[in-house]
């Protein structure tokens, strides 16, 4: 069965076919670098992460482009405030992202910066002008007009009919219900950061820097479009007519928009002390594993919340699986195979396809490979898996986690990254108990814990009970705990 994904501009699920053949060219908004990813961003960022992991694991190519919003109204407010340039200024939030988004698993995008395509933009911006689709102010800034795009809010489903033709706003982000001619270029203001282009001086509008980068690096029309619902209007709404204007072709074929993520019932914010950045959950000692369990568990088009409750129940589930892995790596069976075990396999790839493939339902993924996974234990404890059948289970385990990623990191390593973070940036204070065990415990990653293990249950298999002894001690001198449980050995950390 063919993938079938949502898409916002007809509002249907519909069967997706990339326009060319088989590959598929999507591009995602990315952060605005003006602070630290919160978990809302994160929610949007591992959707579109796992669209693509998806794409790629059924046969597409992808080329999957993402900006970084390195100018904007709010980063040249800041900037001026602590009196920095713009670059300073971002370089600091460039990189954190990236150190996130490393470390709660997403595959890098190829990259784009608003401020690598300046002149590009303002070539664009003279273009439209030339057509009348654009024009300039007295003080030198330049806006699209609206009046000349009848097709503008089809993607937010928004009525303009009484639209006033000539009324301008000049801030990027706006009151919902207005359609304005909106900002393509902004005059410089002093002491704001401005470059000398063939337009004159100024910034460009941040609608505009996506048009302009998406186009550049995919063509004037590409696949699929992303980013959370926020985009849907203004942001999006003023890409296509920007887009479509200037090349009478149509822009994006599909909208993907992911809901938001509320945490502990309620919209995040600062004011309402439930707003968390990624780095602020795992200095309280959570793993960037467990955070990406839970956001990956709910389907991207349903609400999301995120609660400490969740986030506790995730790192078992993690651990479930990991001692699953465990159990089946170190086991010793019986040689041959078993049809159930053979079959349970097969048919826990295909249930967790065809859950994918119906617009990315993860919840019914994760579904799946826990059944197997339950079914699986009980034929271990009854003996019920032969030699064969391990290659079998491990490899269906693969095949989720090369969509939901929470098995290969090393969590130990990216939390002590984060511990040292904290103590350069002044937040040694923040370092929970819980992360600080983490780390000391963690001189161990996960794979050599798993190693380990593995060696001390083939050594007592072995009958060599002086080094099995011996490992266990090592094993418990760093913190691990281990338990001879029915189902073989399991382990955490203390
Ligand atoms: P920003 O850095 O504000 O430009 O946002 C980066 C991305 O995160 C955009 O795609 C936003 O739509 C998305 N985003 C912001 N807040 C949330 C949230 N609470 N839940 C999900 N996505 C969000
Ligand atoms: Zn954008």
């Amino acid at each position: 069965m063919a993938f079938r994904l949502y898409n916002t501009m007809s509002s249907q699920v519909e069967e997706f076919h990339p326009l060319r053949n088989r590959e598929v060219r999507m591009y995602a908004c990315g952060p605005t670098v003006y602070d630290y990813g919160h978990i809302g961003n994160f929610r949007t960022f591992i959707a579109v992460d796992m669209l693509q992991r998806f794409l790629r694991q059924s046969g597409y190519t992808v080329r999957y482009v993402m900006n970084i919003t390195d100018v904007d109204d709010k980063i040249i407010r800041n900037a001026a405030r602590d009196g920095v340039s713009v670059q300073q200024y971002t370089a600091k939030y460039e990189k954190a992202f990236l150190e996130d988004s490393a470390m709660i698993g997403i595959e890098q995008p190829t990259l784009v910066r608003a401020t690598e395509h300046i002149a590009q933009m303002a070539d664009f911006v003279a273009k439209l002008v030339k057509r009348g689709i654009a024009y300039r102010t007295d003080d030198g800034s330049y806006y699209f007009r609206i009046a000349s795009f009848p097709r503008y809010g089809r993607l937010s489903k928004k009525d303009f009919g009484g639209m006033l033709d000539g009324a301008r706003v000049d801030v990027d982000e706006y009151d919902k219900d207005s359609a304005r001619d909106f900002a393509l270029w902004k005059a410089p203001k002093p002491g704001e950061a401005s470059w000398e282009t063939s337009i004159g001086p100024g910034r460009p509008g941040w609608h505009l820097e996506c048009s302009v980068m998406s186009m550049a690096e995919l063509g004037e029309s590409f696949d699929v479009h992303a980013g959370g619902e926020d985009l849907i209007f203004p942001h999006h709404e003023n890409e296509i007519a920007q887009s479509e204007s200037f090349t009478g072709k149509p822009f994006a074929h599909f909208w993907f928009h992911v809901r938001f993520l509320l945490v502990e019932g309620e919209k995040m914010s600062k004011s309402l002390g439930n707003f968390y950045t990624l780095r602020d959950l795992v200095l309280k000692g959570h793993k960037p594993s467990s955070i990406r369990y839970l956001l990956t568990s709910v389907p991207y088009r349903n609400q999301l919340n995120f609660t400490f409750d969740g986030l506790k129940q995730a790192a078992v589930s993690v651990e479930r699986l990991r001692n699953f892995r465990q159990r089946l790596a170190a086991g010793s069976f019986p040689s041959g195979s078993c049809l159930e075990m053979q079959s349970l396999a097969a048919e826990t790839v295909d249930r967790m396809k065809s859950a994918l493939d119906d617009d990315l339902n993860t919840a019914q993924a994760h579904a799946a490979l826990f059944e197997m996974v339950r079914r699986a234990n009980a034929a271990f404890d009854a003996n019920g898996i032969k030699q064969d059948d391990v290659p079998l289970l491990l490899a269906a385990l693969e095949k989720f986690d090369e969509i939901f990623a929470v098995l290969k990191g090393n969590d130990v390593p990216q939390m002590k990254q984060v511990s040292d973070w904290a103590s350069t940036e002044g937040r040694k204070k923040d370092i929970s108990l819980e992360l600080r065990e983490a780390v000391q415990s963690g001189q161990l990653s996960d794979a050599d814990i798993e190693k380990k293990i593995a060696e001390m249950v083939a050594a007592r298999n072995g009958r060599n009970f002086k080094f099995s002894d011996a490992l266990r001690a090592e094993l418990t001198a760093a913190g691990i705990v281990i338990e001879n449980t029915k189902d073989g050995v399991r382990w955490r950390r203390k």
